[in-house]
């Protein structure tokens, strides 16, 4: 017999083509999937002796959608430097010296705050993936997982790793599961490039990199390959619609053109842009010509946490700045980008981004009762929104519930144990700091 389960509302915000807003409505749950969507007189007329969780006092949402990270052990180093400095003196002696086992507790502690913060999925570029693959999965998030490949120096992940996770990943119904990429053009050659867009193809698979992140690289590339790094990408087939960029702070009229043609996807990352004093990348534009974006945080080292709906206020904030205009960029556009627009970047539109019968059921339960989210209990849910844009913060997430499994409540994991993972992670990143020698001062 089908068995159910029921969230009973509250507000439930659907991310769906309308951007219905729902008050005192309930969720029904069958196996990991939404089953039903219903008026909370009607669901306990339809569905008796169900299991309930009340959220009564509570806003439900899609879980949000990080389309770019990295996980990371420490952070706190090189605070004061640009792309290219911080790249040299912290993340790549990061990357030479961290071992397996400290990876596995980074990607522990980047998941398990992924989730705290209400996500749900993320599209991770990752270092010693398969020690990644472990953490994604006892965490209980949804990931798609690309292994940090660069052939300009020794590196943990290989094609073939990548390609045997692939083939390991390859069911649709997985939650986790592998895409191919590499870090960046400036460490893959040209070579290793085509060899990985060729596999991509082959194995029907995403595509996750970099470019276009500073006006160094742009730079660097005019240097090596004396064209742009998009029109160098394009020259090697890694633009496609199941690829995603993510950055894209710098484009040329062309590359612009280029990625819309292609329907290459793009994820901004508007805190670590705005850190390591990138630049902004033009999104509106980007989305005015239909470009496909999706919000991501990058690595904690970059942006300081994992936390969407801080990253959705910065995105807002930023395109205004840029714009200079109020209306740039609004609250319900972003949370789009966040959910429904995340699930499109990666390609799962049809099964995740937003709470619809038939999409898995991943859902984020916010708990707004609180001074900062006055009034809690709005006649109109757009009020709502807002709140979750300019006043909410992943703290106020209360329960997270990813694959139809209840993976977060009341604030405390139910996959991993978070205080041993905290001394744990905390013991092994002061070793890696030490061995690193890395000082937590400018490099001035
Ligand atoms: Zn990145």
């Amino acid at each position: 017999m089908e068995k159910f389960f029921m969230i009973k509302g509250g507000y439930i915000i659907t991310m769906d083509s309308k951007m219905n807003v729902y008050k005192d409505y309930t969720l029904v749950i069958s196996g990991n999937t939404i089953v039903d969507i219903l008026s909370n007189d009607t669901a306990e007329s339809k569905y008796a002796n169900v299991e309930v969780f009340t959220a009564k006092d509570k806003v439900i949402l899609p879980g949000l959608i990080n389309t770019h990270l990295h996980t990371n052990l420490i952070r706190g180093f090189g605070d004061d430097s640009a792309l290219y400095q911080w790249h040299k003196e912290v993340a790549e002696a990061v990357r030479r010296t961290i071992t397996p086992e400290e990876t596995y507790l980074g990607a522990l502690v980047g998941y398990a705050e992924a989730i705290k913060s209400g996500t749900t999925t993320v599209l991770a570029l990752e270092k010693n993936s398969e020690k990644c693959y472990q953490a994604a999965q006892e965490t209980g998030i949804r990931a798609r997982l690309t292994p940090y490949i660069l052939d300009f120096e020794d590196c943990a992940d290989t094609i073939e790793l990548n390609l045997a996770y692939v083939k390991k990943t390859a069911s649709p119904e997985e939650r986790v599961r592998f895409w191919f990429g590499f870090d960046s053009f400036r460490e893959a050659s040209p070579e290793m490039i085509r060899e990985i867009v060729a596999l991509a193809k082959k194995y029907e698979t995403g595509l996750h990199t970099h470019s276009n992140e500073s006006v160094d690289d742009v730079l660097l590339c005019r240097k090596r390959y004396h064209k742009d790094p998009i029109i160098h990408l394009y020259e090697l087939g890694v633009l496609s619609e199941r690829t995603v960029l993510a950055h894209c702070v710098h484009l040329t009229k062309e590359e612009k053109t280029l990625m819309q043609q292609t329907k290459t996807k793009i994820a901004h990352c508007p805190t670590s842009n705005i850190k390591l004093s990138d630049g902004a990348a033009p999104i509106v534009e980007y989305l005015f010509q239909d470009i496909c974006v999706g919000l991501g945080t990058d690595g904690a080292n970059t942006k300081g946490n994992y936390d969407l709906f801080e990253e959705m206020k910065f995105a807002v904030l930023l395109q205004r700045i840029v714009q200079k205009r109020a209306d740039a960029l609004t609250a319900p556009e972003i949370l789009k980008m966040a959910t429904i627009g995340g699930a499109e970047v990666l390609g799962l539109s049809k099964e995740i981004g937003s709470l619809e019968k038939g999409k898995k059921a991943d859902i984020c339960i916010m708990y707004l009762r609180k001074l900062h989210c006055l009034p809690f209990d709005p006649e109109e849910g757009s009020i709502l929104i807002s709140h979750l844009v300019f006043s909410a913060n992943g703290a106020d997430v209360d329960t997270v519930i990813i694959n139809g499994k209840i993976v977060m409540t009341n604030r405390i994991l139910q996959t991993i144990d978070e205080q041993k993972l905290l001394f744990d992670a905390n013991e092994a990143g002061k070793h890696l700091i030490a061995r690193l020698k890395l000082k937590g001062m400018n490099f001035k």
